[in-house]
């Protein structure tokens, strides 16, 4: 078959999936200064570009109406299946502007496998990996002057589907809406990276066996929200999760998959249960250390062994990762029966190599040796 995605780096192989799209231009874009100040300080998640890419899915039809239009609100009828049932998924990727003004994203595919996934789980209609990459491709291109240049700033590509029927039956959607919009964001860590401090919380839990943890979906989110406000009022800037079943086994933050890294330089992270989310960021990081020559384990990790490790210091480095953070050393490990420091509090070095690694291939510093850039405009 000789699908468009076949000849990845091929220009018309693009052309073809952005083909698709038709443009209708915003008749009312943002000021080339208006844009600059937002690029300038941007806030992460708070100001969006003047477009979003929108495709239509009915049962009868499939998916329909591909198109680059203003972005603004939309009008949902108060019935909509959404709202009342939380039929949701989402991605989340980077546009990165590299030194000759070229404009690239990371391993596309494997959120666009991911969505599909995450679809299945629930129960909305499949979006194809063309789609995928073609409607990113046609608003990346569309609105190319508002990915930022500058060190660890990018353009934060939010893809999102929605069950848009509306209907208060309890089954799948009949319709969906899929989106993408975009966002201009700067260094997660302004001012340096800083190592963070998490809670780990033993009451409540964010996936159980056989449900949504592994989907990228709102409803997870969701989950853990009041957790995350306990941590915070327990002094900790974030929450990790334990299984809903032994409440004994790290599992990962709301949003960030979680590494430890021990004194004979193996690394480990929690073995995918079908309740943690497969991160990109998590399977390049695998890849990264396994380059440089680390063992990698994805195993159940005990909360007791891990504090065990840490006082006994076989355990010298503990950090999470993902898309938005990339990655984040973790500093203090604390909950209602203790409260340790890694590292001396600071950033450890292993998690701050494989941390530039990532970054330095992101915006096209450093060799690109596994393939996983795509050009976008
Ligand atoms: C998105 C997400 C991650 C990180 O995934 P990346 O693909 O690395 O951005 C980790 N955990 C959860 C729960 C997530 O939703």
């Amino acid at each position: 078959m000789n699908s468009p995605l076949a000849a990845q780096h091929s220009p018309s192989a693009s052309e073809d999936l952005v083909g698709l799209f038709d443009i209708r231009p915003s008749d009312a874009p943002a000021s080339a200064e208006e844009r600059q100040a937002a690029i300038a300080a941007p806030k992460f998640g708070t100001v969006f570009t003047d477009h979003m890419a929108r495709i239509s899915w009915s049962a009868q039809d499939g998916w329909k109406d591909r198109r680059i239009e203003r972005y603004g609100p939309l009008q949902l009828d108060p019935a909509t299946a959404v709202l009342h049932y939380a039929q949701e998924i989402f991605e989340g990727l980077k546009a990165y502007r590299h030194e000759d003004g070229s404009v690239w994203t990371f391993r596309p595919e494997a959120n666009a496998a991911r969505f599909a996934r995450s679809a299945h789980r629930l129960a909305l209609p499949s979006l194809s990996v063309e789609d995928f990459i073609g409607s990113i491709t046609a608003l990346v291109r569309t609105d190319v002057e508002w990915v930022p240049s500058g060190e660890e700033a990018s353009l934060y590509l939010r893809p999102f589907m929605y069950a848009s029927e509306p209907f208060l039956g309890v089954r799948p959607s009949l319709e969906a809406e899929y989106l993408v919009i975009a966002s201009p964001v700067g260094p997660y860590f302004a001012g340096g990276v800083k190592p963070v401090s998490i809670w780990v919380e033993r009451e409540f839990s964010r996936a159980g066996a056989g449900g949504t943890g592994a989907a990228k979906c709102g409803g997870n989110y969701a989950s853990s929200l009041l957790p995350q406000v306990r941590a915070q009022e327990h002094g900790c800037e974030q929450v990790c999760f334990l299984d809903a079943s032994t409440g004994t086994l790290l599992e990962e933050l709301g949003g960030m998959n979680v590494f430890v890294v021990k004194s004979d330089g193996s690394v480990e992270t929690p073995e995918l249960t079908g309740s943690i989310l497969e991160g990109v960021t998590r399977s390049s990081i695998i890849q990264l250390l396994s380059d440089r020559g680390h063992t990698v384990v994805e195993r159940r990790i005990p909360l007791d062994e891990l504090l065990a490790g840490i006082e006994d210091g076989s355990v010298t480095e503990v950090f999470a990762c993902g898309t938005a953070a990339v990655v984040t050393p973790i500093g203090r490990l604390a909950g209602s029966s203790f409260d340790h420091t890694i590292s001396g509090g600071g950033a450890g070095e292993l998690t701050m190599a494989v941390r530039g690694e990532l970054t330095d291939i992101q915006t096209g510093r450093a060799a690109d040796r596994h393939g996983w850039l795509r050009r976008l405009a």
